[in-house]
């Protein structure tokens, strides 16, 4: 699939589950209204979907949410598309989790064929994490992150860098990463959803000032590593380790975009930042056969926006589009 601008779509996004047993500050606003579970495809009408797009040329498929792991059966979702990777139609298939369910399911990913997963995670302090998260427990994920290394899956933490709350943090996120033989991508935040007044403002924190800033102790080389994902590499040379940063406010990424969004309705997203989006549900539901579907997919993908334009400073302190970041999954 190629789109106007001549970019290759390769890579699918499905947001399982717009639901989440954490409630992530810049994420969700405390009092979320989630979708009636009516709505939501069935996880067979998913793997039909995501089959649709593997059959067109998509390589990587990542699993996310709202909390992907908290959807019922989702193993069996996770089995049907390992399928694809049995047959070799499809590279990678992978998922973004918050890590709580990880001590439970790691083994069986890891058996289906995921090889490598992201955990968030913001902050090493207890009491912090809780605060951020709303209802999360540190320890949890820490025993999710040991069993996922136990299982053989290599780990991506990704942090949000939130000014005031977790900047002083990223030398330890840096050392604990990599002392353990993981990545650590740090993520400015982005203006999505509603999360309350002026919230966003306080919060952004651009990613330009946190290079520097850990720059004064550590030497920062530039690698040409890449995960097919918008993040930029650096070796960090007194840890041999990777840290990416994925920078949409301050360096915009879009002209190598790869990949489009399915959210858990049947909805896909041309862009993470633009509220144009394409209705697959009904083209799924329409007929057994995929006709239908097929022709849906060409026409959102010859719809792909150029790129997102996130901005906050004084006179944007408001989403950029009003759906949370748990709709279209990170
Ligand atoms: N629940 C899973 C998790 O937390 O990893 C998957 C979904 S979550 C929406 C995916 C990623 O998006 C997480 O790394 C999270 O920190 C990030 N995220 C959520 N809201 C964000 C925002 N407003 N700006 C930047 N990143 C955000
Ligand atoms: Fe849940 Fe992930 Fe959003 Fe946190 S970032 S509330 S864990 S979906």
């Amino acid at each position: 699939m190629i789109d106007p601008f001549g970019r290759h779509i390769s890579y699918l996004r499905v947001s399982v589950t717009d639901r989440c047993d954490f409630r992530c500050v810049y994420c969700m606003a405390e009092d979320m209204t989630f979708l009636p579970k009516a709505e939501v495809l069935s996880l067979e009408e998913l793997e039909r979907l995501c089959g649709a797009f593997v059959r067109r040329g998509v390589k990587k498929l990542r699993l996310t949410g709202g909390e992907p792991l908290v959807r019922k059966n989702v193993m069996s979702l996770f089995r049907g598309l390992g399928r694809h990777l049995d047959s070799g139609a499809l590279e990678e298939l992978t998922l973004t989790t918050n890590g709580s369910q990880l001590a439970k399911y790691a083994k069986e990913l890891a058996a289906i064929g995921v090889r490598r997963v992201n955990v968030s995670m913001d902050t090493l302090d207890p009491a912090k994490f809780r605060e951020l998260t709303r209802w999360g427990d540190l320890d949890q994920v820490m025993r999710g992150l040991d069993a996922a290394q136990q299982a053989g899956l290599h780990i991506k933490i990704n942090a949000v860098a939130l000014r005031g709350v977790n900047d002083m943090e990223f030398d330890e996120l840096i050392r604990f990463s990599h002392g353990r033989g993981m990545d650590l991508v740090l993520i400015e935040v982005m203006p999505m959803g509603e999360i309350g007044a002026d919230a966003r403002l306080d919060q952004y924190l651009p990613l330009s000032l946190a290079r520097s800033e850990i720059a004064k102790h550590f030497t920062l080389s530039e690698t040409d590593y890449h995960t097919g994902g918008p993040a930029r590499y650096f070796k960090v040379e007194e840890t041999g380790g990777r840290l990416g940063f994925i920078t949409p406010l301050t360096h915009n990424f879009c002209e190598s975009c790869n990949r489009v969004r399915l959210t858990c309705t049947g909805t896909l997203y041309m862009c993470l930042g633009q509220e144009d989006a394409a209705d697959l549900r009904g083209p799924l539901r329409a007929s057994e056969s995929d006709d239908i579907l097929d022709q849906a997919i060409t026409a959102a993908i010859a719809r792909k926006p150029k790129g997102h334009d996130f901005i906050i400073d004084r006179r944007h302190t408001g989403p950029a589009v009003p759906r949370h970041m748990s709709v279209t999954g990170g």
